[in-house]
């Protein structure tokens, strides 16, 4: 049977620096929506990677001494090393410094131009240099740059421009006509509302101030500049052509399901990337979605503010998958999180050690002293146990749900929720008064069953969002029914005997 396929990508993350706590986000939101398709049977191509191009980077290299790619090589492999550090579970790890992608790039510039979608123009501009970015005096904050609050210079280019204002009203109507194309709809709005409703105007798609880009094939002295270098990614990786035929992997998965991207990148993923599609006859991904950011004690990270903190250190000191559990669990769909050590402390002894942690370890525990670790299930059942039984039978679908939705912080709270309930479910059935009652120990075995298989379903559940402790648990468990379709009640193997009982996670 042909699986269902499912394409997700992250933003390619500039190799300017080390990413951040924050800039770690993205890329384990992704795995873990990843993870879950996998889990659910799709047939999942996930790819994350780094934009290496642009005058910043050039700027960098000199400081360091180093050549442009000498500079992007270093810093590329600190990425792929802290994505690894999390677990992530990518496909393909692009660089835009590829030549493949290089060549592609050179080609649908040339398309763009040779269709009349790009023309020859003169830039004059209010132009932030370590942002890269030009602005209008209305998008200036207190007359600074509104994303890194510095100054601003007017800058004035020769330039290529893409006639994006030619498909404002096309942009406009497949917005409108395609609901779930943005998400969450606040952000739609505000593209819809500020961007464009007012009109597009042209964007600079060339440069000539700096060398270190993809030269533009028929006027050598203009690099091609970040948008359609950077977003091109997500179709030349997969074997896009615009010459000739595509690969078979690029009709398999294109379009994508999912572009997962920071907020303050929605604006070239729902603009220019749908209109740069459209011009080259591609069909749209079929969501973006502008994810919140994580802040450190309620203030932006970033190097200037020196609030920066690092996922690699963390994981170092607190396990990869209590910080992925933060990062997942504590950023809602579509507010921004907020970090501090004591919050994740408190989370990790809060939500892991106490209650996840605990379960495992108390049920475990029971089953070696009471039964020699086997496990049976006499099946003496009692009202008690039906509201257990009951919000397990109902959990798949919530998380399904949410998952679908991208609620994925409120998928993970739907699983702990239920692991709250088994601890309850101890408290309610005294496992250790049966114990000390003879005409008791089948009614106690059964307890025991159900604590064990309530575990095993939600430990398949978070097989998404924390890998490694889920093998853990699996394997305490001693239970091959780790699938999906193993998922429901009563499917967990009698006769086996469990492993001894292991801190999952140390109370701090
Ligand atoms: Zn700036």
């Amino acid at each position: 049977m042909n699986k269902e396929k499912y394409y997700i990508s992250t933003a390619i993350a500039y190799t300017s620096a080390k990413p951040h706590l924050g800039n770690t986000y993205e890329i384990v939101l992704a795995d873990a929506i990843a993870r879950y398709k996998r889990l659910r049977g799709f047939d999942v191509y996930f790819q994350t990677g780094t934009d290496e191009h642009g005058e910043k980077i050039e700027n960098k290299a000199k400081e360091a001494n180093v050549t442009p790619q000498e500079y992007v090589d270093n810093i590329a492999s600190e990425i792929k090393k802290i994505w690894d550090v999390m677990n992530t579970s990518y496909d393909k790890f692009v660089r835009t410094t590829n030549k493949e992608h290089e060549r592609v790039v050179q080609d649908i510039f040339k398309k763009f131009y040779d269709q009349g979608d790009i023309y020859k123009g003169e830039y004059e501009g209010l132009y932030c240099t370590p942002c890269e970015s030009f602005w209008t005096e209305s998008q200036l904050v207190d007359g600074k740059c509104p994303d890194c609050g510095g100054e601003v210079h007017i800058t004035r280019e020769e330039a290529y421009f893409f006639k994006m204002s030619k498909y404002s009203k096309w942009l406009e109507d497949y917005i409108e006509s395609h609901p779930d194309f943005i998400d969450p709809e606040p952000r739609k709005n505000e593209i819809m509302n500020n961007f464009i409703k007012p009109g597009l105007k042209d964007l600079c798609v060339s440069r000539t101030s700096f060398k270190w880009g993809i030269p533009v094939t028929f006027d050598d002295k203009h690099v091609i500049y970040v948008w359609i270098d950077a977003l091109s990614n997500y179709i030349t990786f997969l074997g896009y052509e615009v010459n000739s035929d595509s690969s078979e992997e690029f009709k398999k998965y294109w379009p994508a399901d999912l572009h997962l991207i920071g907020k303050d990148i929605l604006r070239f993923h729902t603009i220019y990337w749908p209109i740069m599609l459209h011009a080259l006859g591609v069909e749209l991904p079929k969501k973006v979605f502008g994810h919140p950011w994580l802040l450190f004690a309620e203030d932006k990270m970033s190097k200037s503010k020196g609030n920066i903190v690092y996922a690699d250190d963390l994981v170092e000191k607190y396990g990869v998958d209590a910080v992925r559990y933060y990062l997942l669990h504590e950023i809602p769909f579509a507010s921004d999180g907020n970090f501090t050590t004591e919050l994740l402390e408190n989370s990790i002894n809060g939500n892991l050690a106490n209650n996840y942690g605990n379960l495992v370890n108390r049920t475990v525990a029971m089953v070696n002293k009471y039964f020699d670790g086997v496990v049976n299930n006499p099946n003496v059942t009692e009202e008690v146990d039906k509201s257990l039984i009951e919000s397990l039978t109902n959990l798949p679908k919530i998380v399904d749900e949410k998952m679908n939705t991208y609620h994925v912080s409120d998928a993970l709270e739907a699983i702990f929720e239920t692991l709250r309930l088994c601890n309850k479910y101890i408290d309610d059935t005294m496992p250790w008064a049966l114990a000390k009652d003879d005409t008791k120990k089948d009614r106690l075995a059964t307890v025991l069953y159900n604590l064990l298989d309530a575990i095993r379903i939600c430990t398949i559940l978070l097989s998404a969002f924390l890998p490694e402790t889920s093998e853990k648990v699996f394997k305490e468990l001693n239970t091959k029914k780790t699938s999906y379709d193993d998922i429901s009640c009563g499917n967990m193997e009698v006769g086996n005997s469990v492993g001894q009982a292991e801190v999952l996670f140390a109370r701090i």
